[in-house]
């Protein structure tokens, strides 16, 4: 039997480009694998696989009684709508441990890091198998997309040295302005819908039973929204209109001034007061030396619903 191997929904480049590169390793150990995904690939996903000559990986929604590994998350929100009804072999990852369980045993790769890839990396050393020039190539720009270029501080040493370690196998010589390249595409964000774009890096929370649900459009320039800000804000206003969420939050994270503006939409006026100690004006709060979604605004954020 095949194992599929997934990302999250709405799928990031980690989630595709780890997808690949698991898949890969697993058929290399004799362990029959086909990488999948859960939606689109991003602007920024859709650069990388043309980069280094990759189709994206099938698109599947259902897994119902299939073997599937699941990389960069653990939580149910974010995982395939009938993963209950498959058997999870495994997971890779570098979040918070989520809500997904198991009926029988499973191998565990979640390690504190900056991206699932340096993980598939770790796991590329411990099986000892080769990584191909082009697959180093799609680990290394999802590494350097998930650091925001090691700026982030979900970035670790491990995640620097993997990143140095693939662009040599890649024959990338400046890894650095290839990252730059890739935050150029992603904050091309004229042209396209205000849903498309608060949809494109989206993650639902279930916190205590509040649905929670937070976009993110890292760019290297946030006069890239001056137009499109209010529309964003309808938007937002209008997803959480339309579902059960208890809040909506849009972060328009700037990566060279290294800090990001919060769009919020919430059943509690004083969400952003309590969690971040910076109250918002008009829906609107600046968050200093916020970069990082998983370590920096989920967490205040479950402070207050626990
Ligand atoms: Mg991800
Ligand atoms: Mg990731
Ligand atoms: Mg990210």
């Amino acid at each position: 039997m095949s194992m599929y191997v997934v990302g999250h929904k709405i799928p990031d480049s980690d989630s595709i480009c780890g997808a690949i590169a698991l898949a890969y390793l697993k058929n290399q150990i004799g362990e029959p694998a086909k990488a999948s995904r859960l939606g689109e690939p991003s602007p920024e996903t859709q650069f990388i696989l043309d980069r280094f000559g990759f189709e994206a990986p099938e698109l599947k929604m259902s897994y119902a009684g299939e073997e599937v590994y699941i990389v960069d998350h653990s939580e149910l929100t974010q995982a395939p709508d009938d993963i209950a009804e498959a058997t999870i072999v495994g997971i890779v990852d570098h979040h918070k441990l989520g809500d997904l369980t198991t009926s029988t045993p499973l191998e565990c790769w979640i390690r504190p890091v900056g991206c699932s890839n340096t993980v598939i990396k770790m796991m590329y050393d411990f099986y000892n198998v080769d990584i191909p020039k082009d697959i180093a190539g799609i680990m290394l720009c999802a590494i350097l997309s998930d650091t925001v270029i090691f700026k982030s501080p979900t970035c670790t040493t491990a995640d620097i040295r993997c990143v140095e370690a693939l662009a040599e196998i890649a024959g990338v010589e400046d890894f650095k302005a290839l990252g730059m390249e890739m935050f150029k595409v992603k904050s091309a964000v004229g042209g396209t819908a205000p849903r498309d774009l608060v949809m494109r890096d989206f993650k639902d929370f279930n916190m205590n039973g509040n649905l929670v649900g937070i976009g993110q459009l890292e760019v290297v320039d946030l006069s890239v929204f001056d137009n499109i800000k209010a529309d964003l804000e309808a938007d937002i206003a209008a997803l959480k209109a339309e579902g059960n969420r208890h809040t909506v939050m849009l972060l328009l994270t700037d990566i060279m001034k290294e800090g990001s503006e919060l769009l919020i939409v919430s059943d509690d006026a004083e969400l952003s007061k309590k969690a971040y100690d910076i109250a918002t004006e008009n829906g609107r709060a600046w968050l200093p030396g916020v970069l990082s979604r998983k370590k920096q605004v989920v967490p205040p954020l479950q402070g207050v619903f626990a």
